[in-house]
């Protein structure tokens, strides 16, 4: 029988938090619990944000942390031809457009509905404005003088198309410590026409975690609460591109007193601080739940 697989999936682009810990530790903890595979992969598509010393201080961080995983790792920089592909085949089955659009275009667009309906414009689960579909019919002449032009594009989903195509329901299993399993629903048109491939990179958060844990037989995954809503969007996308969809589990967040999500945008104290102010990796886990493991007798 195959092992379940497991993954870990931090960005270098600043250090881990206690927040990460917890969701590698617990990774490792469900690896061992089901006697599965643990993989860590670097999430690094944004090449100016990512570094490569906050890549070793993760490979550090977990290694202080006893944690031990499969080589070699999967950095996505190295994979772009994979989401391309995978874009391709998107396109392929239609359901995709190019969005010439700036953050600003989009901001005034949005706000000139709601001035002309005085609703609230929709949103989705990150908080951003619903694409209000400026470049959603753009003719094949004017898509081709634009791009021939060199003018900078995302490619988004076309939600009304796909919903036709695959109006679902769509859905997933969510597993816990004990082995249950739910089956839960997933409502990927909350999400507007999300971009697939962003502008400065050629694949996006969303279509290279998909690819990345099909390519990879990710079998269970372990990740935050705060990605409970994307997973609804990666289901669609594991259907359009014919990928199985994996278990997930979506573990509650490490809070600071203050009961904020830890983040490395709010100075949320790092690993390596905690590792250099005198904590130790067992006072790590058992602050955050997991019991020390035991000492060598030597
Ligand atoms: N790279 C993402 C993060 O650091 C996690 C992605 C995932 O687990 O699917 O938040």
């Amino acid at each position: 029988m195959t092992k379940p697989v497991f993954r870990f999936a931090p960005s270098p682009n600043g250090g881990l938090h206690l927040g990460h810990a917890y969701s590698a530790l617990l990774n490792a903890d469900f690896a061992r619990r089901f006697d599965g595979r643990l993989l860590l992969r670097i999430e690094d598509i944004d090449t100016t944000r990512c570094r490569p010393e906050f890549e070793q201080a993760i490979y550090e961080d977990l290694a202080w942390l006893g944690l031990a995983w499969e080589e070699p790792v999967r950095r996505q920089s190295e994979h772009f031809d994979d989401y391309r592909a995978a874009f391709r085949a998107l396109k392929g089955r239609g359901g995709v457009y190019p969005c010439f659009c700036s953050r600003k275009d989009i901001a005034e667009a949005v706000a000139c509905r709601e001035a002309e309906t005085g609703q609230p414009w929709p949103r989705d689960p990150d908080g951003a404005p619903f694409y209000p579909g400026l470049c959603r019919h753009l003719s094949e002449d004017e898509i081709e003088r634009r791009i021939t032009a060199g003018e900078l594009h995302a490619w988004r989903l076309d939600m009304g198309t796909l919903q036709k195509l695959l109006p679902g329901p769509h859905g997933y299993c969510r597993f816990d410590r004990e082995g249950g399993e739910e089956r839960v629903a997933a409502d990927p048109w909350r999400w507007g026409d999300a971009v697939i491939v962003r502008k400065d990179t050629p694949t996006s958060y969303h279509l290279s975690v998909v690819v990345d844990d099909a390519l990879q037989g990710v079998t269970h995954v372990v990740r935050g609460q705060d990605l409970e809503a994307a997973t609804d969007l990666h289901v669609l996308l594991q259907t359009l591109l014919g990928l199985l969809t994996p278990l997930y589990h979506h573990h509650g967040l490490v809070l600071d007193p203050e009961g904020d999500k830890l983040a490395k945008s709010r100075q949320s104290k790092s690993l390596a601080e905690l590792r250099a102010a005198g904590v130790t990796p067992q006072e790590v886990r058992q602050r955050l739940g997991f019991v020390p493991q035991p000492t060598p007798s030597t």
